[in-house]
């Protein structure tokens, strides 16, 4: 495995970073990586990660139910209903957050979101890496699917533009921020979907939380580091807005991590306790476990005008 070290903070560029905790890659390599917090700022990352060549290789992993469709069990049963649930709360709120009807979904995996802006007569355009989602994606959207960000003209096309747990697995996110705008109308909106660090539950099951997901996350967000990201790539932050059943999601899995021997009934009556207490913790904090949505709106000095709404779940895979 070859591993690359951050020399600047992509936030704050400082270069003095500390030891923050050790994870292990749960689903796929069961490797050790250490996440480290930059001294300046406080923004915790995974350092050091492989580089951009050996970490398709973390992606190989039948576990990643938002690529397989897996529909046999009764968690899976249960996690088929929340995605359900959670593709007509996104559309709904893309819906009251965005003018237009031109929406491009990166990181789309196979589709079922983009589906879901079809059936309401959106024009969709998706990018995902992965062959066998991105197959699948046209299949079910119709639609030609581009493998990477670059495949797209750099036209101001986009009405809204969406990532959900995607920010996460870019390796520049400055420079994928800046593309970003490069795509997005005028009068845009940008949707972003990550883990909050903060949470409860983050803190609850620590190593041993999901949201972590090393080495496929890169990056860990709080509010406030995320916020100076998009400020210094020329957004500002407007709205937050929580997700609240992605604690019971990503609380699911973390007790799965945690104790692998127990019953899955036994999990979810756990995480359900878990999640419960951390949507309640976060009605008093405002430390969502996994959700919160913040819109930007471009500078006003800006020639540009576009506005960036940033959601915070916490599921690995919950598109
Ligand atoms: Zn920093």
């Amino acid at each position: 495995m070859i591993l690359t070290s951050l020399l600047n903070c992509p936030i704050c560029d400082g270069a003095d970073f500390r030891p923050h905790l050790i994870c292990i890659d749960h689903t796929v390599s069961h490797e050790n990586f250490t996440l480290k917090t930059c001294s300046q700022c406080q923004f915790v990352f995974t350092d050091p990660r492989p580089d951009n060549t050996a970490l398709s290789n973390y992606y190989l992993s039948d576990n990643y139910i938002s690529h397989t469709g897996g529909k046999n069990t009764f968690i899976d049963k249960l996690y088929l209903m929340a995605r359900k649930m959670t593709l007509r709360w996104k559309r709904k709120l893309i819906e009251n957050n965005s003018d237009g009807d031109n929406i491009l979904d990166i990181g789309c995996g196979t589709g079922e979101f983009l589906k879901e802006m079809q059936t309401r007569e959106w024009k969709i355009s998706g990018v995902e890496p992965s062959s066998t989602a991105r197959a699948s994606a046209e299949k079910r959207t119709g639609t030609e699917i581009h493998q990477l960000l670059s495949d797209l003209p750099a036209a101001k096309t986009f009405s809204a533009i969406t990532l959900w747990h995607v920010l996460e697995h870019l390796p520049d996110l400055n420079q994928s921020l800046q593309t970003l705008q490069c795509l997005l109308k005028e009068s845009g909106t940008i949707f972003i979907a990550v883990h909050n660090l903060r949470s409860y539950d983050a803190q609850y099951y620590k190593s041993f939380w999901a949201g972590y997901d090393v080495p496929r996350h890169l990056w860990h967000f709080n509010k406030e580091n995320m916020k100076a990201l998009l400020e210094k790539n020329g957004f500002r932050l407007t709205t937050i807005v929580p997700m609240q059943l992605d604690s019971f999601y990503v609380s699911l899995l973390s007790e799965s991590y945690k104790d692998p021997e127990k019953s899955k009934f036994l999990h979810l009556i756990t995480a359900s306790l878990v999640g419960f207490q951390s949507n309640r913790a976060a009605s008093k904090s405002t430390e969502y476990a996994a959700s919160f949505s913040v819109a930007l709106d471009v500078s006003a000095a800006a020639t540009f005008g576009s506005s960036l709404t940033l959601l915070t779940l916490r599921t690995p895979g919950l598109k």
